[in-house]
């Protein structure tokens, strides 16, 4: 059998091993509840970190927009999609993260394969851990360097792997999350900083979940009075996350983002953002460097669920961040426990294999600044039933 005569056999291979996956249809605003089918839901999957997606003001700047500049950006950066909205956010990630210069992408995804596609080629080196996100291990690939995995945090296995690399004295470009995204610890960036200085390679960090979630006004990660730009010549944020609106962006020295712009083919050959998302991000950005008061709310709910979950016996990853696995390892124990979570008025994901390692399915509890203690409290309560449980005859 040849082409694609196979294409239903292999949908139904993945359904045989749970690995099928569906959307769910969500209607309504992101919040502590979602609507589904008609139910509400205690909403423990988002990335919505400080609770700023449906944020009122947020909103109403975006509408505001909206009527000035209209909808579509109508062209790419470089042609004539560019605005004075960009522009001016831009200019307010930069002094945001500490950074000579920013540049907004359309997407955290799209940003991380240009920007590894700009900076290197065929016989240039990267340095991936082996758990990061997918965006950027395909960045890698697509580059055509030679790509090289390191062990999860390991700064020893990447300290060989660079030593063994640097005779050739082509380009050598690090690349990390800040935070990883299905396991929720962070990334060695003081060892990684060292290194890369011993061997004149160069650091990439996503920090697409620490950006507003971490350090003073939410500055993420790479704190600049901690890390200066020398330390970490590229550094990406998202906007769809903890700023609850949409897009991405790099921060680096003003060399960097030249040659984003002449390079980045993701940023090149694609239409700009909305000039009224990059304003109502304007908005979000005054209300994550003021309001404390989400990163502190958050922060407490982290450690009531993890006091809770020691409770029950639950065991977590070592993560101190607003992403909470629970490690079941079968995809489909993972799947029952979802769903039986579900009945149970409350929603979490079923993260499996490819997006996780096999055999290392979980459910992927993330807490936000729109919750409650209660909420909390609830979810310990369902999960300490469910995970006794999960498929009750
Ligand atoms: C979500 C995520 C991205 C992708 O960002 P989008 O703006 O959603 O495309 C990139 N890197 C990491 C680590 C992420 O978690």
């Amino acid at each position: 059998m040849g082409g694609f005569a196979d294409i239903g056999e292999r949908l139904d291979a993945l359904a045989s091993q749970s690995l099928y996956r569906r959307r769910r249809i969500v209607e309504g605003p992101q919040g502590r509840e979602l609507i589904v089918d008609g139910r509400r839901l205690l909403n423990f999957c988002s990335n919505d970190y400080l609770g700023l997606a449906a944020d009122p003001r947020i909103a109403e700047a975006f509408a505001a927009a909206v009527q000035q500049w209209g909808v579509g950006a109508g062209a790419s950066h470089l042609v004539c999609g560019h605005t004075s909205a960009h522009h001016d956010l831009e200019e307010a990630l930069a002094e945001f993260t500490g950074r000579p210069r920013a540049l907004v992408f359309s997407t955290g995804y799209s940003a991380n394969v240009g920007v590894i596609n700009a900076l290197l080629s065929a016989g240039d080196h990267v340095f991936e851990d082996r758990l990061n996100h997918a965006s950027l291990l395909d960045g890698g690939w697509i580059s055509r360097a030679d790509f090289h995995w390191y062990r999860h945090r390991d700064l020893d296995d990447l300290g060989r792997q660079l030593a063994d690399s640097s005779a050739d004295d082509r380009r050598m470009l690090i690349v990390s999350d800040g935070t990883f995204s299905m396991d929720g610890d962070l990334c060695p960036l003081r060892g990684m900083v060292t290194l890369g200085r011993q061997h004149r390679a160069w650091i990439m960090l996503d920090d697409a979940h620490g950006i507003g979630v971490h350090g003073p006004q939410g500055r993420g990660l790479v704190d600049p009075e901690i890390f200066s730009t020398q330390d970490v010549p590229v550094l990406v944020g998202t906007l769809g996350k903890a700023f609850g609106t949409f897009g991405a962006f790099v921060a680096g020295d003003d060399a960097l983002i030249e040659t984003l712009i002449q390079r980045a083919r993701n940023y090149i050959f694609t239409t700009a953002l909305p000039s009224a998302v990059a304003i109502a991000t304007l908005r979000s950005l005054q209300i994550v460097k003021v309001e404390e008061w989400r990163r502190e709310h958050l922060a407490g709910l982290i450690r009531r669920f993890r006091a809770g979950a020691s409770e029950i016996g639950c065991e977590l990853l070592p993560s101190n961040t607003p992403i909470q696995p629970v490690v079941v390892g079968d995809a489909g124990l993972a799947v029952a426990i979802s769903a039986a979570l579900e009945r149970a008025g409350i929603l979490v994901t079923a993260i499996r294999p490819p997006s996780v390692p096999r055999d290392t399915a979980r459910l992927r509890i993330t807490l936000t600044a729109a919750h409650t203690e209660a909420d909390i409290d609830v979810l310990i309560d369902r999960l300490d039933v469910v995970l006794r449980d999960p498929e009750p005859a």
